[in-house]
């Protein structure tokens, strides 16, 4: 942009995306004809607005530049108008309620904050997406929202440590993706795959992921050409991918880029996945972003890496060097305590879906129960603060916070407890339960609010104290005191945890049915409306679209389960019955033993039995979701998934038991170890 702009509109643009001031339609105008010119010499010939909405993927719908001349000519134009407001009505996308149909119409903004690009021949301009009373009908207004709130407590607190540079403070993020890879072709050949991006249905097979081959080991040819290509083409985006391996079940891998502000974060996190799959496609490959995509295996996550940082670069989560910084950490940290302690139930909400409930808690995942694990090192700094006792052994003198240094807080030993769901890791925190598929948006906008609301809760405490130092201990102690139950840094799979986790009173939903109506709880609603983050309706449209958008994913794959079944399970056993039977009849005559046969047609024919209620059961269950989206996703949970499990034992008892030959589709073995 300095390259292709006048020195003053460059200014005017920097004023805007620092200070937050109106930028002129004068300039946004000069700015639209430069990002044209500079479109255009990429190959663009249209532009469009790119906007996330409910869905948690993106949008876009592509104009061109051209325009009549009068004189039969057409000429490429594209003004500030055209740049700073887009109507492209998008009345189909999931509202929840927020848009009536005789104002359906959407707008989009211009988030210059984010950088645009080019891709496909398109200028892509991210934008915000609202209705035309201004309601937010996207996943970026409420994270920018957020991202301000934080800035704005944070630096409140900055202040009374006498910072009086900081304007800003950046919430940043860096999100570690985690895909499968498969052969197309044998991809084609299952339904459900196509329809739901997972298997439905599959057998074990005799080898999974137990010699721990995959993990990290050498990347096969086909895999490394199209991570390379994968990376090239990130990078000509401007998105810093960085790092690339196999992961731990086979065909699973991951990448992570360098971590950025949380908004360009959840942009660049968007075009990784969308690039993800269109440069699979390419190399003859189909890339699955699903949760869980085989059983028996590990599933798929995403790894949310959140920090603070002043916008000089200081981080706010690394302990420092002198009893300032190192008091100014621990008021970070425990704000960051507090807030998860407090809001533990809405930010498991974030994460919940049908695709994550097969992870979280599954042993391969982080539980569904929200701690924090903080490491050796930390968790005794706590203690000493909250016992008032001494942590230095040899100077056997209380640490005093605001006066004292801290000890050191090595790196290294923090990151070690892989079973943790929220895990301090140095300088940030690292955020382990996002499903593979799922923005990144929601868990960031509530770890800023969550932590906007601490720290303005601190910064009004500490803002009229006499003594500082003193208000500054007793604050970081009384509230490490009421909160520390969140901290956990044992085995998070084990049973016991559950337990010990019930007797600290912290909330455990196992599933995304169970979890969701705590969403909407009076203190959830308070604290997003109060923030500011959403208004109370544009909330209860975000709880409406998660509880639609769980329904409605058990109910494509129940269905696809029942499609499956009549289409092409029950009439593969049936036929290889058939051959058995023949066969039978064939040795019988010929006065041969039969034995195999026997017995053979005798399992296939109790499973197909067992297969045909089960699947009879389903669809008649089918018929009976309750009206209320909140009960129907509990009757899906109770009821449906169950009669989905039922339909799954069976059909692969059959598989087992079938001639290849006649088996419908590819099995686990093709799927996984063919690449
Ligand atoms: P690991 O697999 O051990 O968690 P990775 O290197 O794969 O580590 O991923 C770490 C991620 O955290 C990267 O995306 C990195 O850019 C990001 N990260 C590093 N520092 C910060 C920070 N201060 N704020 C947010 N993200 C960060
Ligand atoms: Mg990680």
């Amino acid at each position: 942009m300095q390259r292709c702009l006048p020195a003053e509109v460059f200014s005017e643009w920097k004023k805007c995306v620092t200070e937050g001031s109106q930028l002129p339609l004068s300039v946004a105008n000069e700015i639209a004809e430069a990002m044209k010119q500079w479109a255009v010499q990429k190959g663009a010939t249209h532009y469009t607005h790119w906007f996330q909405p409910m869905t948690g993927i993106t949008a876009e719908k592509h104009d061109s530049f051209i325009s009549p001349t009068g004189d039969g000519r057409v000429i490429m134009e594209f003004s500030g108008k055209e740049l700073v407001r887009g109507e492209p009505d998008a009345s189909s996308f999931p509202s929840g309620g927020l848009r009536a149909t005789f104002e359906a119409r959407g707008y989009t903004a211009w988030d210059p904050t984010s950088s645009a690009f080019v891709r496909d021949g398109s200028l892509y301009i991210p934008t915000c997406f609202c209705s035309y009373n201004g309601e937010a009908l996207d996943k970026k207004t409420p994270l920018l929202r957020s991202m301000d709130e934080v800035s704005r407590e944070a630096v409140r607190i900055l202040r009374l440590f006498g910072d009086d540079q900081t304007k800003r403070v950046i919430a940043s993020v860096g999100a570690e993706q985690e895909y499968f890879l498969l052969p197309k072709d044998l991809y084609a050949q299952r339904e459900d795959l196509r329809l739901t991006g997972r298997t439905l249905f599959g057998a074990q097979p005799p080898k999974g992921q137990e010699l721990d081959d995959h993990y990290f080991g050498t990347i096969r040819n086909r895999v490394s050409a199209f991570m390379r290509d994968l990376d090239l083409q990130l990078w000509r985006l401007g998105v810093l991918s960085k790092t690339k391996h196999n992961e731990g079940a086979p065909c699973q891998h991951e990448m992570a880029p360098i971590y950025t502000d949380a908004n360009t974060a959840c942009d660049d996190n968007q075009l990784i996945m969308a690039i993800m799959k269109k440069c699979a496609a390419k190399h003859n490959l189909v890339c699955l972003l699903h949760e869980k995509p085989f059983a028996g295996i590990s599933g798929s996550g995403k790894h949310n890496n959140w920090s603070l940082a002043t916008d000089a670069g200081s981080n706010l989560f690394s302990p420092g060097k002198t009893p300032s910084q190192n008091a100014r950490f621990l008021v970070f940290l425990t704000a960051f305590i507090v807030g998860v302690d407090e809001y533990q139930d809405l930010l498991r909400c974030t994460v919940a879906s049908a695709g994550n409930d097969h992870r979280l808690g599954a042993n391969e995942a982080p539980p569904a129960i929200i701690s924090i694990f903080l490491g050796d090192e930390l968790n005794a700094i706590i203690k000493s603060i909250i016992d008032d006792t001494s942590y230095h052994e040899q100077k056997k003198s209380m640490l005093r916070i605001g006066v004292d240094v801290l000890p050191s807080i090595p790196k290294d030993t923090t990151d070690r407890n892989r079973t943790s769901p929220l895990a301090f890791t140095g300088n940030k925190f690292e955020l382990r339960m996002l499903g593979s598929s799922q923005s990144i948006a929601e868990p960031n906008i509530i770890l800023n609010t969550i932590m906007a609301e601490t720290l303005s809760r601190f910064a009004a405490q500490l803002e009229g104290a006499e003594d500082f130092d003193k208000a500054l201990h007793d604050l970081v102690r009384e509230n490490l005191i009421a909160h520390q139950r969140i901290l956990f840094d044992g085995n998070g799979y084990s049973d016991e945890w559950k337990k010990e986790a019930a007797r600290r009173g912290l909330s455990n939903f196992p599933s995304a049915a169970e979890c969701l109506p705590a969403m909407i709880s009076e203190k959830n609603i308070d604290l997003v409306v109060r923030r500011g983050i959403y208004t109370e309706s544009e909330f209860r449209a975000r709880y409406a679209i998660h509880l639609e958008g769980y329904n409605k994913i058990v109910n494509i794959e129940a269905r696809t389960m029942v499609d499956m079944v009549i289409h092409q399970i029950l009439p593969a056993a049936l036929n290889y019955t058939k051959v058995l039977c023949n066969v039978l009849h064939s040795k019988q005559q010929a006065g041969a033993s039969c034995k195999a046969e026997k017995e053979l047609i005798g399992e296939m024919s109790a499973h197909t039995d067992a297969l045909y209620d089960a699947v009879q059961q389903v669809r008649n269950d089918l018929k009976n979701i309750p009206q209320d989206p909140a009960q129907a996703a509990m009757y899906y949970h109770d009821v449906i998934v169950s009669g989905m499990e039922k339909m799954r034992v069976l059909a692969d008892k059959l598989e087992s038991l079938t001639d290849k030959a006649y088996w419908p589709y590819p099995t686990y073995s093709d799927l996984l170890f063919y690449i």
